[in-house]
């Protein structure tokens, strides 16, 4: 049977519909499926660090998400009870950082995605892989209420995130794994401003994060270790409210404000997975998943999306073959990713930070210079190594 595509994307969310904008700009044929239709919330928060603000620069998506009137965050301060670090999370080009609510983020996305020639087919529930030969060769599934399709490509990217219907398919080596380390739950409040500011607020074994959104909205999101999980779950109104009560001057500020919706969350998984093989790719969370604590998840993906697109146009015009390329991407990724795994991981388990890493913070308190190096670390702006020679300083 002919291919039908030169891609099909499952997932239009994050990962899939900037790799299916970049692939279409190209003059690939693309098709991205989705179960869900857009605009329409997921499971997350979303602050979106400066460095993906600077790939929705430079995908032409930025001005767009400015005119939504998405309030740009200039300013990450981490409250540490005796003493606040606080410092700018960008860079020149890109300074600022946004908190824009999926529903309007992702709806950017998929519009791109469509604007730029890919075909987008929402509420398409992908239920099956189809592999010859083992060669994945395309995917069958329906949209409701509609008889059972099958469609071909030449390369079939898994975007669909936590649950990859794709990666069950293919089976790819997992490796890096860690158990889910946190317990995170979210909200949103109205009357809670934050001038610009995204606050995290750390504390033994309890922490918690605000930021602006839209509408006026703040989000807040906290947590508690994953051991408690089971012992806490029934009553997360009552452990997330107490949460503030260890930051007095944020718990006068909430009770000002008007909570505005329920309470949502969900333990995550850590791995990395081998992300490519005979006829399909992994992009976005579908191919590395970690605990949202330092909210990367975006960024990584908007990261995997150019790289994806680039590897794809590579081996499709034959300038390096399907499996150079991909090393090549798997490469890049891990390299890039596992300094701030290994930093998110940590962090996720909610323990003290070490005594020497206590000393550091205790000493860079009131260096400006070296406390944006931190909101930059955090934001993943620089690496943990790149911070750590900011704070040692040049050698004598
Ligand atoms: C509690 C929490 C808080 C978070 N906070 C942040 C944060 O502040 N900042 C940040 O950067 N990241 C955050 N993340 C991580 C972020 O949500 C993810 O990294 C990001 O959404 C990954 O994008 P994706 O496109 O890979 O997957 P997803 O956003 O999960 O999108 C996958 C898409 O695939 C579709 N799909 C799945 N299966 C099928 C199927 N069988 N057929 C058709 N379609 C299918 C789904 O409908 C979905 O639309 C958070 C995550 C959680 C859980």
């Amino acid at each position: 049977m002919a291919q039908s595509y030169d891609v099909i994307i499952v997932g239009a969310r994050c990962a899939g519909s900037p790799t299916a904008a970049l692939l279409a700009r190209k003059g690939y044929r693309v098709l991205v499926v989705d179960r869900a239709t857009f605009p329409s919330d997921t499971l997350s928060t979303h602050i979106v660090h400066p460095l993906a603000v600077a790939a929705l620069a430079r995908w032409g998506l930025l001005d767009r998400l400015e005119a939504t009137g998405c309030p740009p965050i200039h300013t990450y301060a981490f409250d540490f009870g005796p003493f606040t670090l606080a410092g700018a999370p960008g860079t020149t080009d890109a300074p600022v950082a946004y908190c824009p609510r999926r529903t309007v983020l992702d709806k950017l996305l998929v519009d791109a995605a469509a604007e730029a020639g890919a075909e987008i087919r929402e509420g398409f529930t992908v239920e099956d892989v189809l592999i010859e030969d083992g060669r994945v060769v395309g995917v069958k599934g329906r949209s409701k209420g509609t008889a059972t399709v099958s469609e071909r490509a030449r390369i079939v990217v898994g975007a669909d995130g936590r649950h990859s219907v794709v990666a069950a398919a293919v089976g790819p080596e997992q490796y890096h794994e860690k158990p889910p380390l946190l317990a995170p739950y979210y909200t949103y409040w109205s009357s809670l401003p934050m001038e610009g500011r995204f606050e995290t607020y750390i504390r033994p074994h309890r922490g918690f994060a605000a930021a602006p959104t839209h509408d006026g909205l703040t989000l807040t999101v906290g947590g508690w270790p994953h051991a408690e999980f089971n012992a806490n779950k029934q009553d997360v109104e009552g452990n997330f409210l107490q949460l503030f009560d260890l930051a007095p001057d944020f718990a006068d500020r909430v009770r000002q404000a008007k909570r505005e919706a329920p309470f949502t969350g969900a333990p995550t998984p850590n791995f990395f997975r081998r992300p490519f093989g005979p006829g399909w790719v992994l992009v976005g969370d579908a191919g590395y998943l970690k605990d949202p604590i330092t909210a990367q998840g975006i960024q990584d993906a908007f990261r995997d999306a150019e790289s994806c697109a680039l590897a794809l146009d590579e081996s499709f015009t034959g300038a390096r073959s399907f499996d150079d390329a991909m090393r090549e991407y798997q490469r890049n990724r891990d390299e890039h990713a596992l300094p701030m795994y290994e930093f998110t991981c940590q962090l996720a388990t909610l323990d003290p930070p070490p005594p020497e890493m206590q000393q550091v913070f205790r000493a860079i308190y009131g260096n400006q210079t070296a406390m944006d190096a931190f909101a930059q670390m955090n934001a993943g702006t620089i690496s943990p190594a790149e911070f750590g020679a900011i704070v040692a300083g040049p050698p004598q």
